[in-house]
């Protein structure tokens, strides 16, 4: 159906696949949980190699319902079945190599709540950061690492304030730096030896992430979570590479997240500039830009080191599959397909986000019964 104007017509000529590319941009679909199937949802997504397709229930002004097809192309696209091992494979093990070579690297998880974000990236037992440990403490083990070791640091920034999670939930700035960037000053740092032992610091942290004293849990939605794993030398203490895990906090609008008073809805503007600035800051880094804009918010700022020099980042898009989430789930791939469009195209503008097509008119009666359920 791709007439080469859409995303599928230009991806068409992007055929090599590098997974140790500067900038991936990868989307994982999870199952439909057991209350959406109780409630007859249907999954709109479908998955096809690189290309995934999104069915938008839509009515006309006449009344008349129709779907709307929407189909994208991605670096990688985790289909339901596929695993946290799987989904880890093709993006963050790349990255672990990246962290030993003195890179710095960043693995986001972005989408609206509810999702998958953090059982893809913080999961307490099979995220991809207790994965990417494994094969980390793997590599320092072989002599020729004997001089490096592995500091810890997790973090959260809420309204556009910063929290160690490792330290009582305790206030933190961040300060430019000229030489590195920015540096969250005072951030606690723990040595961490092996997976056990970075799982314990790992639950401890989250544990402040969720119980703090005036927080209700859910709000781990409204906060992004960064943990970072640091390669230092052991003597010397500098730091070598870096590998941040973020999850990032709901996607999902403002009146989408239930924020009806004041303080809520600022909560959601400083959510939704940080998304918006993380946007720009990643695609200035695909382009090499000169001025990349990581001031414009608290999580660019702190990533400036992940936007300049030696870096790259890898950004997992989660969605939802059922009918009634379809258009945070399009809001979210039009997201990762702005990240992606410049990197496939170099900087060229005014094409399409995705392509569409639409069918199932309820005139045409064969899939009527199917539309009729929305
Ligand atoms: P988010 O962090 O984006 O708000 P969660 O990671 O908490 O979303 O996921 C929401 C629910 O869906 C959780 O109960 C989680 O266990 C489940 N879930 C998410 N992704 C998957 C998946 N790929 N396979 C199975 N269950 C999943
Ligand atoms: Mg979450």
């Amino acid at each position: 159906p791709s007439g080469g104007r859409g995303t599928l017509g230009r991806n068409s000529s992007y055929t090599v696949n590098d997974m140790m590319a500067k900038i991936r941009v990868c989307v994982r679909k999870r199952p439909l949980s057991s209350k959406e199937i109780h409630r007859g949802e249907k999954d709109m997504a479908s998955v096809s190699g690189r290309q995934l397709a999104v069915d938008e229930p839509k009515v006309r002004l006449d009344m008349t319902k129709f779907i709307e097809r929407h189909k994208f192309v991605f670096d990688e696209v985790f289909d339901s079945d596929s695993t946290n091992e799987d989904v880890y494979r093709r993006t963050a093990y790349p990255l672990v190599q990246y962290l030993f070579e003195g890179g710095k690297a960043t693995c986001f998880a972005y989408g609206q709540t509810g999702s998958g974000k953090t059982y893809t990236m913080l999961d307490d037992s099979q995220g991809l950061y207790v994965l990417a440990a494994r094969d980390i403490f793997v590599k320092l083990r072989s002599p020729e690492n004997s001089h490096l070791s592995i500091f810890m640091g997790f973090y959260e920034i809420y309204q556009g304030q910063l929290h160690d999670l490792l330290n009582e939930r305790k206030k933190l700035h961040a300060r430019e730096d000229g030489k590195n960037g920015v540096v969250v000053a005072g951030l606690k740092e723990f040595e961490i030896v092996n997976v056990e032992g970075l799982m314990q610091v790992f639950a401890y942290g989250n544990n402040a992430r969720s119980t703090g004293s005036t927080r209700a849990n859910a709000d781990s939605s409204r906060s992004h979570a960064i943990m970072q794993i640091v390669l230092k030398d052991r003597a010397s203490k500098t730091a070598i590479g870096k590998l941040s895990f973020i999850d990032l906090a709901g996607s999902e609008r403002g009146a989408d997240r239930g924020e009806t008073d004041v303080k809520t809805r600022m909560e959601g503007a400083e959510i939704n500039k940080s998304l918006l600035a993380l946007k720009e800051c990643i695609r200035a880094l695909d382009q090499d830009k000169k001025h990349t804009p990581f001031r414009q918010s608290k999580l660019t700022q702190v990533l400036k080191d992940s936007f300049v020099g030696n870096s790259r980042t890898c950004m997992i898009a989660t969605i939802s599959p059922n009918n009634s989430n379809s258009e945070h789930t399009l809001n979210t791939l039009r997201y990762a397909d702005r990240v992606k469009e410049l990197k496939a195209e170099g900087g060229a503008k005014g094409t399409a986000p995705s392509d569409t097509e639409n069918y199932m008119d309820d005139t045409e009666g064969e899939l009527g019964g199917t539309t009729s359920a929305y």
